[in-house]
């Protein structure tokens, strides 16, 4: 197995890398299962003597650790890689001139490849550092230097007037932040009722780094007041009229299992998410969904509002049982003419789980990661955190960021939280803890 193990670098300095680089695993996972991948580093742009002044932009890079099926070579490796570059826009370009995406192996324990078109390990990865220190995070130090005696990497970063930057960022997750428009959610229940709040709220979260807004205007807590259509509707709309009117840079969610109300919206508004507590199990809502292109998040519960009493068997392992819910899922939603880029898994922590699987979904959440997920967990300030302490809900992102940090070394899509700046610094802070 360990030779199907490949290092690539991915780089990019045009438009908007960050999410080039995040498209560029979204499609790297399309073809290989990612294992791990490195922080991101940012440094200036390698230019020739004389080059264009606009060719200086500063280049996001990361690597990125991928498992490759079959029997694919090296060469087919590379064909790949120069198709997702292409998929994304890359032109034929003037060496060392700004690039949408840059896809390079790196490095390959099992290929020692010297050829025209092909050098593995890549030929400048021992002298440059944007390369080899993503590297490093990925890969065994000895594998990778072996008797090479490479102390400029580290002294390049820890150097402040050197131009590399150890960022420190991720490229997973994307932070949702919740924003709930009802009167009686557990986490923070009603705060978000006062336009003026709501707008406060909106506006602190985009500068905490949310890049998805997830709009619920139905509470789904145990015990929850029915709310009636009407009014779930005019609350999404308020509320998506006031993220419109402040030019809010982010996407929508709509957290709502009815259809008729998001046909409504979708008459109004343009949102990139549509989040299923009950995973799309109404036909109006595959139907609604089959029509549309908009990304479906489809959660796994027993029941909504979840009931105590109502929880998974304990006699199998509640990751097998999500994992088989979910090829069932996934399998009839494709039948059904849905494409598999737009299904998201959602294990529903806090939905139909006892405590102790909440846990250990947690704790497992890496074997729900493969090759065909787009994973996303909202675990933030569940009744699971019960386990740790008394403290009444809207008090819980201290416990939620414990988990934030333990899992912050995985490809998760994205983490829905209700304080974002803190979940961000709980995952940027873990990836300096790596076990
Ligand atoms: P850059 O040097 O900026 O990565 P390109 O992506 O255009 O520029 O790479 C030029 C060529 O380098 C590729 O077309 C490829 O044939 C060759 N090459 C040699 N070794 C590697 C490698 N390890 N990974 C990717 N491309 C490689
Ligand atoms: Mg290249």
């Amino acid at each position: 197995v360990r030779n199907r193990i490949i290092a690539i670098g991915v780089g990019s300095n045009l438009g908007s890398p960050i999410n080039n680089l995040r498209d560029s695993l979204f499609l790297l996972k399309k073809q290989f299962k990612v294992l791990k991948v490195s922080g991101i580093y940012e440094s200036d742009a390698l230019t020739p003597h004389g080059a264009p002044e606009e060719w200086n932009k500063k280049f996001l890079n990361a690597a990125v650790l991928i498992e490759i099926s079959g029997s694919l070579d090296p060469f087919e490796i590379l064909k790949i890689l120069k198709k997702i570059e292409k998929t994304m826009g890359r032109q034929e370009d003037a060496r060392w001139s700004p690039r949408i995406i840059d896809l390079d192996i790196l490095f390959w324990n099992d290929s020692d490849l010297k050829s025209e078109l092909l050098c593995v390990p890549h030929q400048d990865l021992y002298n440059r550092p944007f390369a080899l220190l993503p590297l490093l995070e990925i890969w065994n130090r000895q594998e990778v230097l072996q008797d090479r005696k490479i102390t400029w990497a580290e002294e390049w970063v820890d150097k402040k007037e050197q131009s590399i930057l150890r960022s420190k960022k991720y490229i997973w997750p994307q932070m949702m932040g919740v924003l709930n428009l009802t009167p009686d959610s557990f986490s923070d229940g009603g705060l978000n009722l006062n336009e003026e709040r709501l707008a406060e709220n909106l506006l602190r979260m985009q500068n905490d780094g949310a890049e998805i807004f997830d709009f619920g205007a139905e509470s789904t807590r145990p015990n929850a007041i029915p709310v009636s259509d009407e009014t779930e509707l005019k609350r999404l709309s308020k509320a998506i009229q006031l993220f419109y009117e402040l030019k809010i840079d982010a996407k929508i969610s709509i957290d709502c299992r009815k259809a008729e109300i998001l046909s409504a919206l979708a008459e109004k508004f343009d949102f990139e998410f549509i989040n299923d507590v009950e995973g799309f199990q109404k036909d109006e809502m595959v139907n609604f969904a089959k029509q549309g292109t908009h990304k479906l998040i489809v959660m796994h519960s027993l029941s909504v509002p979840p009931r105590r009493d109502l929880v998974l068997p304990n006699s199998t392992d509640p990751v097998e049982q999500i994992i088989n819910w979910w090829n069932l899922k996934r399998n009839r939603l494709i039948e059904i003419g849905i494409d598999s880029s737009r299904l998201i898994l959602d294990p529903g922590i806090g939905f139909g789980k006892s405590p102790l699987q909440n846990l250990y979904l947690l704790k497992n959440v890496n074997r729900m990661i493969s090759l065909e997920n787009n994973l996303l967990l909202g675990y933030s300030r569940k009744s699971v955190f019960e386990l740790f302490g008394n403290r009444e809900a809207a008090l819980r992102d201290e416990e939620t960021a414990v988990v934030t940090s333990f899992i912050s070394k995985l490809p998760i899509s994205i983490l829905r939280v209700h304080d974002v700046a803190a979940q961000k610094a709980a995952w940027i802070g873990g990836g300096y803890f790596e076990h």
